[in-house]
């Protein structure tokens, strides 16, 4: 099912705790959509392993963070983790001039955020009609618990922290359209991949 996804551009934001699986679900998905591009954020935490600067993210100072949010170049920011994270409105704009449909990976501020500003534009504008939010969730706290203490990539108290976020988290999963449980990968990326073209071709429908 490689449709590529290109005859009606979505927004599609993807929310998840850590450890919920969102990163393995959002590669397939790229990987499968050659219509999709990913929304490189901005973000002032270090750089993790292979992370490439201009790939996974803009690794940014404090300062050209600020200096970018003083020239109101953010679609949307926020703090996350201890770090600041954002998103630039010209990524999204680059995306749709590609006639492309964009992937932004963001935490549930972010998210806010973007439903809000995209609530506030007229009917009929590409942003507001293409615009799909999805939440993926672990099955319950216990396997996420489980899942972080697994990848091992954490600290315990590092693990405890992203534990307290996760349940803060969850509570803001009704804000979303759609909420895939990924109790099962290739399930719950048939789920997203379903949702996400549906949204498209009631979009093209419509
Ligand atoms: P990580 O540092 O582990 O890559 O990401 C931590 C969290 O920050 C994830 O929940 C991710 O979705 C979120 N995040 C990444 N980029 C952005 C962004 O541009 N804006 C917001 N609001 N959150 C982001």
């Amino acid at each position: 099912m490689n449709e590529p996804l290109n005859s009606q551009q979505l927004l599609i934001v993807v929310s998840a705790p850590s450890g919920a699986g969102k990163t393995t679900l959002c590669d397939r998905l790229l990987e499968e959509h050659t219509g999709i591009v990913y929304s490189v954020s901005c973000t002032t935490r270090a750089p993790r392993g292979q992370e490439q600067d201009g790939r996974n993210y803009f690794f940014l100072t404090e300062d050209e963070f600020d200096e970018r949010l003083a020239a109101g170049l953010f679609l949307e920011h926020a703090v996350v983790h201890g770090h600041r994270y954002g998103t630039l409105k010209s990524t999204i704009e680059q995306a749709f001039a590609d006639d492309k449909s964009v992937l932004m990976d963001i935490d549930v501020q972010g998210a806010a955020q973007i439903r809000g500003a995209v609530e506030s534009y007229p009917d009929g504008d590409p942003l507001k009609a293409g615009f799909v939010d999805l939440f993926i969730e672990p099955p319950s706290m216990d396997v996420l618990k489980r899942r972080l203490t697994e990848r091992a990539e954490d600290r315990h108290d590092e693990i405890q922290r992203r534990l307290a976020v996760a349940e803060n988290e969850m509570s803001c999963r009704n804000d979303y359209m759609y909420r895939v449980v990924n109790d099962d990968i290739d399930r719950a990326y048939h789920e997203l991949e379903k949702h996400i073209l549906d949204k498209q071709r009631g979009i093209c429908n419509g």
